[in-house]
């Protein structure tokens, strides 16, 4: 067998570098370990940037999946197939939302939220030159219009011009959202807690005010909750803690616990005022194998109530992180929402994860400065104390440095 370090070799001379990947080759996992090629036996507070929900090896998400291999992967959207119809009655009953189309991606669905907006204000007035209000600091995806919608201008400089009629206002600022409302505003986005741009939620009278403020002058609301979404802040869909309901809205990640889907909801309302037979497609969207895994996933977390998991468990990780706040002075503040917690450094967090890495556990940053914790939603209080252990010792070394 090769080694770790001949794989990275290879991997560095044919994958384009697009990531500065860490030096780990990972072989399996079991529940919330992860192993690599030389058996070395991770911590997984990450799982695979808030997919991998139930753990690795969950026997009967994988007998679901070993099932619909052996019969149908892929038929077209030309055809029905049961799967993606018992995916779609899950969802919608899980977010309280009347009607989906399934995606291969997070981008894809928050591609769909624009596309459901702009055909939306076309529909009312016959105008093409509609606006949408996002928000700084948030991040929406890596295709072209989910790129235009991102808050950060690092990403968004180098690939300009971007799909245009795009205004950007401050999270948590109703008065800079209100300071970009026009005539021509069609709808404003925005992660219910942002996170790659820092795990901050919404307080709830940003939300609510947006919400009024989307009531009084026809504007849509999207939520994007790829990331927050699927129980990981203790409810199904992050937006249901607060007294407000989206329009529209997008998941991914966790929906189908590493198998690539996607999704966008909408309200019955919007879904009569906008996409029509030929207004949007895909070839593998919605497909028997993806909707058997989002299926699945939906029917476990319902019946083993994951999201109540998360409300027990969440403030236990944020009592155990807030020590850590107390202890270190380089570490400045805790953020989150149940299991989507951040330390926000004085300094950049690289060296931390490196010695964790080291320790064996895995963790990632959200931005440079900000420490990210997105573990799978079974994780119980002693995985946060093996956790805890770890990580004190890895800030300890790095912040000595
Ligand atoms: C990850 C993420 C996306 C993009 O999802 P992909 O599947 O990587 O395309 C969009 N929005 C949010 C909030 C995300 O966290």
């Amino acid at each position: 067998m090769q080694s770790m370090q001949q794989y990275m070799d290879e991997a560095e001379s044919v994958l384009l570098h697009t990531y500065n990947r860490y030096p780990i080759v990972f072989d399996h996992g079991e529940g919330v370990y992860l192993y690599d090629l030389n058996g070395k036996k991770y911590l997984d507070f990450v799982a695979g940037i808030a997919v991998f929900a139930l753990g690795y090896g969950n026997r009967e998400y994988n007998d679901a999946l070993k099932d619909q291999v052996d019969k149908l992967l892929h038929t077209s959207n030309y055809f029905y197939n049961v799967p993606a119809i018992l995916a779609a009655k899950r969802l919608l009953k899980a977010s309280g939302m009347d009607r989906v189309f399934f995606t291969n991606s997070g981008a894809e669905a928050v591609e769909g939220a624009i596309k459901t907006a702009r055909k939306y204000g076309f529909l009312r007035d016959g105008r093409t030159d509609h606006e949408i209000i996002a928000m700084n600091h948030s991040f929406h995806g890596r295709t072209m219009g989910a790129l235009s919608v991102t808050g950060n201008a690092h990403y968004r400089d180098p690939f300009e011009p971007g799909i245009g009629n795009i205004r950007f206002a401050d999270f948590n600022d109703l008065t800079s959202v209100q300071a970009q409302v026009n005539k021509n505003t069609i709808a404003i986005l925005l992660e219910t807690v942002q996170g790659e741009g820092g795990l901050t939620p919404a307080t709830p009278e940003f939300l609510m005010g947006i919400r009024e403020l989307c009531d009084r002058k026809d504007i849509l609301l999207i939520l994007d909750e790829i990331q927050c979404g699927m129980g990981r802040t203790g409810y199904p869909f992050a937006w249901q803690k607060y007294d407000v309901k989206p329009d529209v809205m997008t998941t991914a990640k966790a929906l189908g616990c590493g198998v690539p889907i996607g999704a966008f909801l909408m309200t019955e309302k919007v879904a009569q005022s906008s996409l029509v037979a030929g207004d949007h497609g895909t070839t593998y969207g919605g497909n028997p194998f993806a909707c058997r895994a989002a299926d699945k996933v939906l029917e476990i977390f319902e019946r083993d109530d994951i999201p109540g998991h998360v409300r027990e468990v969440a403030p236990y990780l944020e009592k155990r992180l807030g020590e850590l706040v107390s202890a270190f002075d380089c570490i400045k503040e805790r953020r989150g929402a149940g299991l989507m917690q951040g330390l926000v450094f004085d300094r950049p967090v690289a060296p931390v994860i490196n010695k964790a890495l080291e320790s064996g556990l895995v963790l990632i940053n959200a931005g440079p400065n900000i420490l990210r914790f997105v573990p799978p939603l079974i994780i119980e209080k002693a995985h946060v104390d093996e956790m805890m252990e770890i990580l004190e010792g890895a800030v300890r070394e790095a912040a000595e440095q």
